[in-house]
């Protein structure tokens, strides 16, 4: 049976909130129709806990990432 890799790279948006209005960016542009949000601290160690593979975390996509007040934790 063939048994694919587990991922070791993930990339999880601490939020989709951002102060600044960058024209080419949906969110700041506020063309992306999403509800705007912040991971919790326990959701995040929901998903990464479930890949044990991971070995580096990307903690940017769609928002600021500071903005989150959990980031640091
Ligand atoms: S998320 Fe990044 S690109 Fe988008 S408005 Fe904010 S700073 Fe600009």
């Amino acid at each position: 049976m063939l048994r694919l890799p587990l991922p070791e790279i993930a990339s999880i948006d601490p939020n989709n909130i951002c102060q600044l209005r960058c024209p080419l960016c949906p969110t700041g542009s506020g063309t992306i129709k999403i509800t705007k949000s912040m991971i919790s601290l326990d959701k995040f160690r929901l998903y990464v806990n479930r890949i044990p593979s991971l070995k580096k975390i990307l903690l940017h996509g769609w928002g600021e990432p500071f903005l989150n007040h959990q980031l640091f934790d």
